[in-house]
């Protein structure tokens, strides 16, 4: 048995769900879909969820959504009609998503945001159950809360309770093919909660290591995933097979192809993953699976995320103070940040952080209890830092990784802020500046891959 998700752009329009259609019945084990809300058509279109989002928003501000509303209903009517779905299909959609947008219970915002934005996902699901069956399919949606993928009570980060597993396993022995939609369960109370954003890809996961799926196949819109950052590097190689680790790096460091967090739930279960393209399906695609072939290529990608900062500290003697660093991790901890990295030397820590937690107003009371209660020499904040990554496997079995990168790096005249190995030794990182990341990915990429570049030959 497979499960087959299908991302955005696989259904933004009739054409496209004509396509999913085509890729579930040519394989007779694929039967457990899980399906995203439509997506953008073209460049400048506007996904669905992101006009429930504005819907929502707007609702609860004046209440006056109307136009977004006509918007939404808009996209649906339309692919219903193209698909020649009937006249009462179309108004029980519609019926349906109506009731949603128009709840009189909005005195939670955060769950009225989550309600509205899951209904994207939730017709689009309906939708597609329905074609399957216009076609003579025996296909049937399914509801999360009637599945049991209960979820913890965290407005727009939902995380699986591990009872839902067991729930979920009955999905197997559905007759014919469940349509599921993605992107939200429910609390125990039977309240609906979403994952965080792009979290179709984690439904997928959780249901594939609930039935022991053979394979979680996550169609999206491109042939695989790609070493580098396409945007950056042309015609980059193709990844054919990469392990979970590997991936769960370069998601971290900004490969969007798939969720940070969808992974865990497949890993666990151990169920190999196949990353492929709705609109060219015979491409082989990119499998992630436990271990990978020790091949030559000790890097498997090259990735970059912005949007980073570091606190750096100093002070005389550090290395011999004990708890010096639980105290210094405990103070971000009572102003409610999270960290993620923390290189130091040895008179010196830096704490690398993400922008976005470590607002203006936190900052002063940061740096000033640093100082006060810890007494350091110097304490100051580094804006404007890039993580750039090199993440392979084979890095573990090879000398002479950081030397070539570093060579690299200074060859393009990046100068480099951090370096950071974990000691699992799948991933190197270096701190740049973010006006110097692309650069530094460029030079990475032109010194790992290059010279595979001609052949693209895949991994
Ligand atoms: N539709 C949701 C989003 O845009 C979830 C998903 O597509 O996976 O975030």
């Amino acid at each position: 048995m497979k499960v087959a998700k299908f991302g955005g752009t696989s259904l933004a329009s009739a054409a496209q769900i004509r396509k999913v259609c085509d890729i579930i019945r040519a394989d007779a084990e694929r039967r457990l879909v899980v399906v995203s809300a439509p997506g953008k058509r073209f460049k400048e279109d506007i996904k669905v969820t992101d006009l429930l989002i504005a819907y929502g928003e707007k609702y609860l501000a004046d209440g006056q959504a109307e136009e977004i509303k006509q918007k939404i209903f808009q996209r649906y009517t339309e692919i219903a009609e193209e698909l020649q779905l009937s006249r009462e299909v179309t108004e029980t959609l519609t019926a349906d998503l109506q009731e949603i947008l128009t709840a009189k219970n909005t005195a939670d915002a955060a769950r009225f945001i989550d309600a509205v934005k899951a209904a994207g996902e939730d017709t689009c699901a309906k939708l597609v159950a329905h074609y399957l069956r216009s076609l003579g399919e025996e296909a049937e949606y399914v509801n999360p809360l009637d599945a049991g993928l209960f979820v913890t009570d965290e407005a727009g980060n939902a995380q699986v309770l591990p009872e839902s597993y067991e729930r979920l396993r009955a999905l197997r022995d559905r007759k014919g093919i469940v349509i599921f939609p993605g992107f939200f369960g429910y609390t125990k109370e039977g309240i609906l909660v979403t994952f965080s954003r792009g979290g179709s890809d984690i439904t997928g996961s959780i249901l594939a290591a609930a039935v022991k799926a053979d394979l979680y196949e996550n169609f999206t819109d491109v042939d695989s995933v790609y070493a580098v950052n396409p945007n950056l590097v042309k015609h980059p190689k193709e990844i054919r097979v990469i392990t979970y680790r590997e991936m769960r790096e370069l998601s971290y460091a900004g490969f969007t192809v798939f969720h940070e967090e969808a992974l865990l739930p497949a890993y666990r279960a151990g169920i190999p993953v196949c990353v492929k393209n709705t609109n060219n399906p015979s491409a082989p695609g990119t499998m992630i699976v436990s271990e990978r072939e020790a091949s030559e290529n000790r890097v498997s990608g090259i990735a970059s995320d912005t949007g980073f900062c570091s606190i750096y500290v100093s002070k005389y003697l550090l290395h011999r103070e004990i708890g010096f660093g639980r105290r210094l991790l405990q103070i971000l901890e009572e102003e409610g940040l999270s960290y993620e990295h923390t290189p130091s030397g040895i008179d010196n820590i830096s704490v690398i952080l993400r922008k976005k937690d470590f607002t203006e107003a936190i900052r002063s009371r940061v740096v000033e209890r640093i100082r006060r209660e810890l007494q350091v020499d110097d304490v100051f904040i580094e804006d404007d830092l890039a993580l750039v990554m090199i993440v392979g496997e084979g890095m573990r079995h090879s000398v002479g990784t950081s030397a070539k990168a570093t060579a690299a790096l200074a060859k393009a005249k990046v100068n480099l802020e951090m370096i950071n190995q974990g000691s699992s030794e799948v991933s190197m990182m270096f701190g740049v500046k973010e006006v110097d990341a692309d650069r530094a990915v460029i030079a990475l990429y032109n010194e790992f891959f290059a010279d595979q570049q001609q052949s693209r030959q895949a991994i």
